[in-house]
């Protein structure tokens, strides 16, 4: 069997485990459904910003095409107008002096409508090359081994745009564009610096990031943010090169879509089935701002973790200390009734001690005081046959220690029946004034063999007849005034006796001029077997019951004792009884009626009278 202690160290080990697990598995809980929470609005945030920025980066691209698309079809519509004035021209017979005329005068209007970017119209006309910048060629240029005599041609009356190439004197980017006139063998063309396209690049940015070029179907590069590519090849770069392949794979005609290279993502556009318009940025910087916003994300979540997991520690830290408290009450409530138990045990176990100590000394002074009667009244009649003054003193001697010890006795037999809850009163009828002269016959004399005065005060009207219980009376009195004079070495004693008659008390107040009592004496002067000091009183006979014995037998009579001492100078105790009164007789002069039953005792001498 497990003892008390380990039983409670394995229940503390137990409500300490189960206090960790009250604070981590919610917590843990809540880490967990936060976690699933970041990464599912993680996962909607991005998706949603992926979408977006892709129709931003298409919006973008398809915005730019079309700007580029209408350019392009401006141009396209000069050459068209122009061409067909040439054409009207050579087949009504105009020479071609005049054809030239018309070319640079077309050149010079166009020029005012078209921006900087616009160069000149030039062509070859039955045979001639007539150029409106009036541009002379060198010796032994061919018009018709020029690309855009050829593509010109290749197309067959449709305008072509001519790839564009590097202009060796100025380094600009040219584009021609061209048309074969319907007799098959002229052909008009018109000259765009890239410039006006060039410009279009800032546009092609998606919230300024990335770059955009312009790359026509053999893969040169009309156009790039970057100008010192403009005139490149894309396959010139292991870059541009897979970019191109992947466009030659996806693109096909006009068409928007982005693809994704090495952590970029790519919005091209087709326009006049010939020109990509391709922006190109890093997904790096595209998702710039998922990246942010996840982030934010992560940190508001776990913000708002940490604030919970903070209140909740908070929470769990006062229920725990509440909980303690009510343990620590709990367990001190158990501590007081166990120790109200044992000290009931204990208080049982005293009182079965004491009540058979009580039994016992009941037993002992009953057994003893029935010899004890039988050696004072054979005394008695040795004091009385006897004539030998020897024998006479032994006898007086055997008396007075007879007295003594029978007083003892009766002391101990009445204090086991108090504690017991044996004393009864024995109310009778009782003429006071004969306890009075009881009292004064065994106290008068101890008091002048000590040389003390021995006064006595008796209010006259004292009722003469009262209820109570006489010997009770007789004994209170004579245990205080017995005391005043064994304590009193010199000076007197004083009994002063009085009735209050309202509340029926009757009043006892002796006072000595002996050793008095010290104040701190005074609480346990009524106590059992309380003897005050010792070494002082050695000598003087005493069992520290008196006191207590009065006290017991005054407050069953619904009165009380008092005491006022100086020490040194003397006590003075009063002892209040209540008696009921019998009769309107009063006690009257009290010296005058103890003179009286005086002189009648002296007629009859009483024999011991055992008790
Ligand atoms: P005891 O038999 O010793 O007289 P009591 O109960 O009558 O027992 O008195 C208790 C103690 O009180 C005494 O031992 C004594 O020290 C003190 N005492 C009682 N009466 C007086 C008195 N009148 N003057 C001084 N001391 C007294």
């Amino acid at each position: 069997m497990k003892s008390g202690i380990e039983e409670e160290n394995h229940l503390n080990v137990r409500t300490f485990l189960h206090n960790r697990y009250r604070l981590i598995v919610p917590l843990s809980i809540i880490l967990l459904f936060m976690v699933i929470m970041v990464l599912y609005s993680t996962r909607i945030l991005y998706k949603v910003t992926v979408s977006n920025m892709q129709q931003v980066g298409q919006d973008r691209i398809v915005n730019v095409a079309n700007k580029l698309e209408n350019y392009l079809f401006m141009t396209k519509s000069v050459l068209w107008v122009t061409s067909d004035t040439v054409e009207y021209m050579t087949e009504n017979g105009y020479n071609t002096e005049k054809i030239l005329d018309y070319i640079i005068e077309a050149t010079v209007k166009q020029a005012e409508e078209f921006d900087e970017s616009y160069i000149g119209i030039y062509g070859y006309i039955s045979g001639e090359y007539l150029d409106g910048l009036e541009w002379v060629p060198p010796e032994g240029y061919d018009p018709r081994e020029r690309s855009w005599y050829e593509i010109a041609v290749r197309e067959k009356g449709e305008v072509a745009i001519i790839p564009p190439y590097v202009d060796a004197q100025t380094g600009d980017v040219i584009i021609s564009i061209s048309r074969m006139l319907s007799n098959g063998r002229d052909v008009l063309s018109m000259d765009m610096k890239m410039n006006h396209i060039q410009a279009m690049m800032d546009e092609l940015r998606i919230k300024g990031r990335g770059y955009g070029f312009i790359v026509d179907e053999t893969g040169l590069i009309v156009a790039h943010d970057m100008e010192e590519k403009k005139g490149t090849w894309m396959n010139e770069t292991p870059e541009g090169e897979e970019i191109l392949n992947l466009m030659r794979k996806y693109g096909n005609g006009k068409l928007t879509y982005s693809f994704r290279t090495k952590g970029s993502t790519i919005f091209v556009s087709r326009i006049m089935e010939q020109w990509d318009v391709v922006i190109c940025v890093s997904d790096k910087e595209l998702y710039k701002e998922i990246r942010q916003l996840l982030l934010i994300n992560i940190l508001i979540c776990f913000l708002i973790f940490d604030m919970i997991a903070v209140f909740y520690y908070f929470g769990y830290r006062n229920e725990n200390r509440y909980l303690r408290r009510m343990e620590e009450m709990r367990l001190e409530e158990r501590r007081q009734e166990y120790e109200t138990r044992m000290l009931k045990l204990e208080k049982d176990a005293a009182d079965q001690a004491n009540q058979a100590k009580s039994n016992f000394l009941a037993n002992m002074s009953h057994e003893i005081r029935t010899p004890m009667n039988a050696i004072i009244g054979m005394d008695e009649m040795i004091l009385r046959e006897a004539k030998e003054k020897n024998i006479l003193r032994y006898a007086a001697g055997i008396e007075g220690a007879g007295r003594t010890l029978l007083s003892i006795i009766n002391d101990i037999l009445d204090l086991s029946k108090i504690e017991s809850g044996k004393m009864e009163l024995i109310p009778v009828e009782y003429d006071f004034a004969s306890v009075l002269n009881d009292v004064v016959n065994m106290t008068r004399t101890k008091a002048e063999n000590k040389g003390l005065s021995y006064k006595l005060e008796v209010d006259p009207e004292i009722p003469a007849v009262m209820h109570g219980d006489e010997i009770r009376i007789r004994q209170i009195i004579l245990n205080i005034t017995n005391n005043a004079i064994k304590y009193t070495s010199s000076g007197g004693v004083e009994i002063q006796i009085s009735f209050r008659q309202e509340e029926k008390m009757l009043c006892v107040r002796v006072s000595d001029t002996g050793i008095g009592i010290r104040a701190e004496d005074l609480d346990r002067l009524f106590s059992n077997f309380q003897r005050m000091d010792e070494t002082r009183n050695r000598s003087i006979e005493g069992t520290g019951l008196g006191l207590a014995i009065t006290k017991q037998l005054a407050e069953m009579m619904g009165g009380s004792v008092k005491v006022e001492s100086t020490y040194g100078e003397g006590s003075v105790f009063t002892v209040e009884v209540h008696q009921e009164v019998v009769g309107d007789e009063k006690i009257g002069d009290y010296s005058e009626r103890h003179m009286k039953s005086q002189s009648e005792a002296e007629e009859f001498r009483p024999a011991f009278i055992a008790i």
